[in-house]
């Protein structure tokens, strides 16, 4: 009875992509706003070379005082002006700068947050610290100095409509500046296209070292890693450093080709501008004033040569977050979620396979626990006990089949609304810095310090919290490094039991416990089962197996070994109970 619709159905496409979040964070109206100071601030350019046409032809020729008085009057106003409307525009940059950070860095972190774990495991860490930095580039293109020169370009036509008008015989040479310009951007873009994306992959695999270092330095301490660590980081940096390398020498030389362009232009300038003064077509004032007008088409255009490179990251990094946001995410809400559970769990024809693998992890599945009880599921090392518990979690989508819980299907139900009725507790546990107390409410923040102490007591944990000077206060430290792994251990099951979830998954949580704690979990546990919950642990421990109520086995292929009460199945398996407990 596999239902292929249940695949994705807890998974939604919101349609919404980065782009709306673009433009919730682009406030109406700036970019408007932004092209009319531009318009401003360009006319207000045009003044100077103005000026200095009106002193060159007027003022020295005729020796006009009272003119050139006005004209420094008018000049300097012009100034004041330009400085208050580019202050004001840059604020309103600012400002724009600031939402951008704020509304991005918001909406990706809710994005990575609702993307299911499957896809999550999918890309090295790396990959999603470097998305932050793709939203550096956002804000670079829409507030940072390219939305600037984006804004201005426009108005370069300003500077060459008066050219024409004020130096006639110019006219070609300008265009031709131009086009020459334009054709540099375009194979400065071509080339940073090809380079940028090189350069991308080979930071990722170098800060991917770092990270790898940074999370592993206990081992790399410990088994004295260094030569390979510094190997690996050594062979990523070169890579990273050619790569940076190779894209630098080829900005650098569109750079140097956009200035001599530059220069070129004026030289062109000033020698058809000298043969048409002395044509008689064309006054000194209006060469001098050209030239400078000149240097305001350019300008820009030579920064846009230099900025394409900007523009080509901007492209991509705008790529990786449109797939990001166009990636399905999990149901946040709109379940009507269970208003109690009876705590039983089926799984029907379950078949699952991890994203590009070859084969399935787990074959044909079938099966049912509770409500209540205590049920070991048990297996060779990769017979995928742990995927199992991950999908009855609702953290991994079946490739076929269903879950359901208390006969409906938990496709259905939001993880959030999930995480009430079931527990989980994965095998290798992540402690945040900060108390005890506040890692195990960390789930539940509206605990109360009963919902605390009562969850402890069933971790079996309340004994070294007390013992320690600051109790239920004291420091985990980072990953919870200062206390011992059993200790981060049962802080951990405390987190997952301070909701009381009816439905426990327990993935070996007894592997770094010593003898009396793993005797006195294994009892709280067992009392658990009796009042109410059904507890499903993956365990190779005796100790735990010894109270079980029913066993699940899997075989090393993933399908259904055993499944049936701990007396029959315990002996079938070669395991058999140590206690001599009876069900
Ligand atoms: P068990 O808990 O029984 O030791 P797991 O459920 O951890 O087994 O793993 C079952 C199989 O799935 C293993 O062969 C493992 O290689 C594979 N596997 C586990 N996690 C992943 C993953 N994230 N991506 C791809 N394959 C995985």
């Amino acid at each position: 009875m596999a239902n292929p619709d249940t695949t994705t159905a807890r998974l939604e496409a919101k349609p919404e992509g980065f782009g709306s979040v673009l433009r919730t964070a682009l406030a109406r109206g700036v970019v408007r706003r932004a092209l009319f100071l531009s318009f401003f601030i360009s006319v207000l350019g045009l003044v100077t070379p103005i000026f200095v046409l009106q002193v060159y032809d007027r003022v020295i020729f005729h020796a006009g005082l009272s003119t050139l008085y006005g004209l420094v009057v008018g000049v300097v106003l012009a100034a004041v002006f330009d400085y208050v409307l580019k202050q004001y525009r840059a604020r309103i940059y600012q400002s724009l700068g600031v939402r951008l950070d704020v509304v991005t860095t918001e909406a990706l972190f809710k994005r990575l947050l609702h993307l299911p774990l499957a896809e999550l495991e999918r890309q090295p860490s790396a990959h999603w610290q470097s998305l932050f930095r793709d939203l550096e580039l956002v804000r670079a293109r829409f507030a940072g100095p390219i939305a600037l020169l984006l804004v201005d370009l426009p108005f370069v036509l300003l500077s060459v409509a008066l050219i024409l008008v004020i130096a006639a015989p110019l006219g070609w040479v300008i265009a031709v500046i131009v086009v020459a310009f334009l054709l540099l951007a375009w194979a400065s873009s071509r080339k940073a296209k090809m380079r940028a994306g090189e350069e991308k992959q080979a930071q990722l695999s170098r800060d991917g070292q770092v990270t790898e270092f940074a999370s592993a330095r206990q081992v790399v301490k410990a088994q004295v890693l260094d030569e390979t660590v510094t190997r690996r980081w050594r062979e990523a940096q070169h890579q990273s450093i050619e790569a940076t390398l190779q894209r630098s020498v080829s900005t650098d030389r569109y750079r140097d080709l956009g200035q001599m362009l530059a220069q070129g232009a004026t030289i062109l300038m000033v020698t058809v501008g000298a043969l048409a003064i002395l044509n008689q077509e064309m006054t000194m004032g209006a060469l001098i004033a050209a030239n400078m007008l000149s240097g305001r088409v350019t300008g820009p255009l030579n920064m846009l040569v230099g900025q394409w490179r900007t523009l080509v990251a901007y492209r991509q990094a705008r790529a990786r977050l449109d797939a990001l946001f166009q990636s399905p995410i999990e149901k946040s809400g709109g379940s009507v979620p269970l208003a109690e559970s009876k705590g039983e769990l089926e799984i029907q024809h379950l078949q699952f396979r991890y994203p590009g693998a070859v084969n399935d992890v787990l074959v044909a599945l079938n099966g049912r626990v509770g409500p209540g009880g205590l049920h070991g599921l048990v297996g060779p090392n990769g017979s995928g006990k742990t995927t199992l518990l991950k999908i009855l979690a609702a953290l991994y989508e079946p490739s076929e089949g269903r879950v359901l819980l208390d006969g409906a299907d938990v496709a259905q139900f939001a993880r959030r609304d999930l995480a009430q009725w079931i527990g989980y507790l994965p095998q290798a546990v992540q402690p945040f810095a900060g108390t005890i107390r506040e890692n195990i409410t960390m789930a539940w923040p509206q605990a109360t310090d009963d919902d605390v102490r009562r969850a402890a007591g069933r971790a079996y944990a309340l004994e070294f919290i007390h013992d320690l000077p600051d109790g239920f206060d004291s420091q985990m430290g980072e990953f919870g490094l200062k206390l011992s792994a059993g200790q981060r251990q049962r802080i951990a099951l405390a987190g997952v039991l301070v909701r009381d979830p009816p439905i426990l998954l327990l993935d070996e949580p007894t592997s770094d416990l010593d003898r009396e704690a793993e005797a006195g979990l294994r009892d709280e546990l067992h009392a658990l089962s009796r009042h109410g919950h059904t507890i499903l642990i993956v365990t190779h421990s005796a100790v735990l197996l010894s109270v079980c109520d029913g066993i699940i086995a899997l075989r090393k292929d993933g399908r259904l070994r055993a499944a049936g009460s701990a007396g029959d199945v315990l002996p079938e398996l070669g395991l058999v109970r140590t206690d001599g407990a009876t069900e």
